[in-house]
């Protein structure tokens, strides 16, 4: 970033913020208002190491420790596209908090030691990568929309490779299948190689920050190019923090878009499980929730009840029965992780309680001190 940015930071807009690039706007600029009367500097956070972070600031990107936003609970960590309240120097300089999150993505990590991890954070559109140069995965793309949904961020399907359906009726069969199982969200078939949908793609993401779902193949990492634009996507060298010249190249995780808008593209977001997301699977099955509301009974499985409106919907030839499967296997999957977490966060708590007698009040207060709210 030049050093020619600084000069309107004084400046009352938010559109001429030196962070409005990276998503500033006024509603951040009133929440970070109390922290800013404290004399810390604002920035959004483009990537986190152990212990530190990158974060883009009116002077650039600043390297930060994180000790103070590292709590216990690995859902309160500072991650990529939190917006940072960092010292205006010192040596380290350390992130002090940051604002409350919009949104916020999570995954489940490992099978054995179920544990949520947040991705990303203050995201707007999620989109989610669909190639059609392979058959469609239709539970695939409810699994990747239940994510987003949970999020808070709003799904976009986009269906990639495009001109290798060269017939455009063909192509709009397959828009018209992902469209059944995703009720409510736009489907956007584009091609990087021909340019098909992908102003479309472009105007949508120029609006907020976006990540990039989808499994490996996808055509995830041509979409970014395309909306990166080939400099972007150069590798930046960034000056060590510690002052002794030293060089280190790294990566941000967290661009801004060259037509405006922000792209968060972390490696943990390519390969993503589902995390306590009851109420993203039920957005993403609305129309089976809507019908179970007119089934007699309130707790009705919908497997031989009489008066039940869901079987009903299959007989008529509403509703796939491939839906309905897909919806109780995803319910199935999301209670499975919730119950692991409950015993998890249970030894938790065990686990803390002991620490407390052990360690007294010193350990507590330690603790608070790194907590965000
Ligand atoms: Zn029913």
């Amino acid at each position: 970033m030049s050093s020619s940015l600084s000069s309107v930071l004084s400046s009352s807009s938010s559109s001429s913020h030196p962070l409005a690039p990276y998503g500033w706007d006024e509603g951040i600029a009133a929440e970070f208002a109390p922290y800013a009367e404290q004399g810390l500097v604002p920035g959004r956070v483009v990537r986190v190491d152990r212990g530190q972070c990158d974060v883009v600031t009116p002077d650039g990107v600043v390297r930060a420790d994180t000790a103070f936003v590292t709590p216990h609970d690995p859902m309160r960590v500072i991650c990529t596209g939190d917006w940072a309240a960092v010292d205006p120097d010192g040596s380290p300089r350390y992130v002090r908090t940051y604002l409350p999150r919009r949104t916020a993505f999570v995954r489940s990590t490992s099978s054995q030691r179920s544990e949520g991890q947040i991705l990303a954070a203050n995201v707007d559109h999620a989109i989610i990568a669909v190639s059609l140069a392979v058959e469609l995965d239709l539970g695939r793309i409810e699994r990747f929309l239940a994510l987003a949904w949970e999020s808070g961020a709003h799904p976009l399907v986009v269906l990639t490779k495009a001109d290798l359906v060269p017939d455009a009726t063909g192509r709009s069969y397959l828009v018209q299948d992902v469209e059944t199982v995703a009720p409510g969200v736009p489907v956007l078939s584009v091609s990087s190689l021909t340019g098909e949908g992908m102003d479309v793609l472009a105007a949508v993401v120029s609006g907020g920050t976006s990540v990039l779902l989808g499994v490996s193949g996808a055509g995830k990492s041509t979409l970014a190019n395309a909306l990166l634009g080939e400099d972007a996507m150069e590798v930046q060298a960034t000056r060590d923090a510690d002052g002794k010249g030293r060089h280190t190249t790294t990566t941000r995780n967290l661009l801004a878009l060259p037509g405006g808008g922000v792209l968060i593209d972390t490696p943990g977001l390519r390969g993503v499980g589902l995390w306590d997301a009851a109420a993203g699977v039920g957005q993403v099955f609305s129309e089976i929730e809507e019908l179970a509301e007119d089934c007699r009974f309130h707790d009705c499985a919908h497997e031989s009840e009489p008066g039940c409106a869901v079987r009903a919907a299959i007989e008529d030839d509403a509703l796939p029965e491939r839906r309905l499967d897909s919806y109780r296997k995803l319910l199935r999957e999301n209670q499975r992780i919730v119950a692991k977490t409950d015993a998890r966060l249970r030894a938790e708590l065990r686990r803390d309680w002991k620490l407390r007698h052990a360690e007294g009040r010193a350990a507590m207060e330690a603790k608070r001190g790194g907590r965000v709210r």
